[in-house]
């Protein structure tokens, strides 16, 4: 009952985003449920999905998307090179085995629903971003390459055959080495980190509520930044105090070459800072279209010009990145 509020205000403001222009472009999305009985009519996650769809109108949307939603678990991701998305109607909060809200579902939902229109728009938006989507892709090729020359190895007995499918096994193994080498950098980690910024702020952008993905997310434990929920809460504030405890954990992630623990942490300020500026304009639902594009444009615009060369992890101030990136999207949001 205490959590009925921000389902009334959902459906509200999903409503309240009015009829769209009718050049707007929608996903084709098969939903697949397993046949279990959903927490909520299978209609209301199309319905988050539209909102989604309506909110960045002239995006690229998916098409042959397949979304299969559980009714309990932990699992949401978004897949690019399956074109999938698995999503999960209720959070199952770890500890004390309890579910979540059925709101915090959608709320899910539109997270991960967020990466497949992130990712194909931002592909075309900067090169340097692309090229991430598509090293994955390749990675998976390679894999997939070296597990058929280890199966063909296993059924022959000709040395011959033997000794020729482990040199082409050598130089696939090198070139996926690389690849996944190329994985761990930084740019690829700030090209995830936009990513899930980005995710993270449509559902607050939709709803108003700054705390949806936090919220959705929170499992029992006390709040510190290794709770990935805490670092995605836009409203909470970041005074000198929760700044420089954020700045020892990155600093600490970066020293221990840990670095794919920035993929939520590493914006984190940058979340309250865009929750400072657009908590009043977002209220309004004719804003809240221009305040996802300008955000985006700010996104795409930023990594191409910081990130477009190979850097060093060490050479990012990552206070400054949040700082800058807060600024950058302040003026956006001030041109007509
Ligand atoms: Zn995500």
């Amino acid at each position: 009952m205490k959590q009925k509020p921000f389902l009334i205000c959902f459906v509200i403001i999903c409503a309240a985003l009015g009829s769209p222009a009718e050049t707007c472009r929608y996903s084709s999305i098969e939903i697949d449920t397993g046949g279990s009985k959903m927490p909520l009519p299978v209609q209301s996650y199309r319905g988050v999905l539209k909102s989604v769809d309506e909110l960045l109108c002239l995006y690229e949307k998916p098409q042959g998307l397949k979304l299969s939603l559980q009714t309990k678990g932990t699992d949401a991701r978004y897949s690019f090179s399956g074109n999938e998305i698995a999503s999960v109607a209720l959070y199952e909060k770890y500890q004390s085995g309890k579910t979540a809200h059925p709101i915090y579902g959608q709320f899910i939902l539109a997270h991960e629903y967020t990466h497949s229109i992130f990712t194909l728009n931002m592909m075309k938006a900067s090169a340097a971003w692309g090229h991430w989507p598509n090293a994955e892709l390749k990675a998976n090729k390679l894999q997939n390459i070296l597990n058929d020359l280890q199966d063909k190895a296993a059924q022959t007995t000709d040395p011959g055959q033997q000794a020729l499918l482990k040199k082409q096994y050598a130089a696939v193994e090198k070139a996926l080495r690389q690849v996944l080498y190329s994985l761990e950098s930084i740019n690829y980690v700030a090209a995830k980190a936009i990513n899930e910024f980005y995710a993270d702020l449509i559902p607050v952008v939709l709803t108003a509520n700054p705390r949806a993905i936090y919220q959705a997310l929170k499992v029992d434990h006390k709040d510190n930044f290794s709770d990935s929920s805490l670092v995605r809460d836009f409203s909470q504030t970041y005074g000198q105090q929760i700044l420089s405890r954020w700045s020892l954990q990155v600093g600490k992630m970066m020293k221990n070459n840990e670095l794919t623990g920035l993929r939520y942490t590493g914006l984190a300020p940058l979340r309250s800072f865009v929750w400072e500026l657009i908590k009043g304009p977002v209220q309004n639902p004719a804003n809240k279209s221009k305040i996802a594009i300008a955000i985006f444009q700010v996104l795409a615009q930023d990594y191409q010009s910081r990130f477009a060369q190979p850097m060093a992890a060490e050479s990012l101030d990552v206070t400054n990145w949040n700082l800058q990136l807060a600024e950058k999207i302040h003026k956006k949001l001030l041109e007509k």
